[in-house]
C-alpha cells in the first residue's frame, strides 16, 4: 500500500497583510467662536460653551418645541 502523505493543507490567503488601523484625523471644523472672546467654543450636544471666557450659548435646535410645564 502506497501511503500518502497529506499532512498540510494549503494556506489559504497567506499573503494577506495585516492591515492597520488607519489614524483617522478630524478635519478642521471651525465652529461656533465665542462672541465675547473670540475663541472657538466647545460643541455640547445641546450647547457651546466657550472655556476662556466660561460663555456658554444654548444650542438651539430646528424643533421649536418649548419644554414648558
Ligand atoms: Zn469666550
Amino acid at each position: 500500500m502506497a501511503e500518502e502523505k497529506k499532512g498540510a493543507a494549503p494556506k489559504a490567503e497567506a499573503g494577506k497583510k495585516k492591515e492597520k488601523a488607519k489614524k483617522q484625523f478630524k478635519p478642521y471644523t471651525p465652529g461656533r467662536q465665542c462672541s465675547k472672546c473670540g475663541s472657538r467654543m466647545a460643541e455640547h450636544s445641546d450647547r457651546n460653551t466657550c472655556g476662556k471666557c466660561g460663555y456658554m450659548e444654548i444650542r438651539q435646535k430646528g424643533d421649536a418645541s418649548a419644554k414648558k410645564n
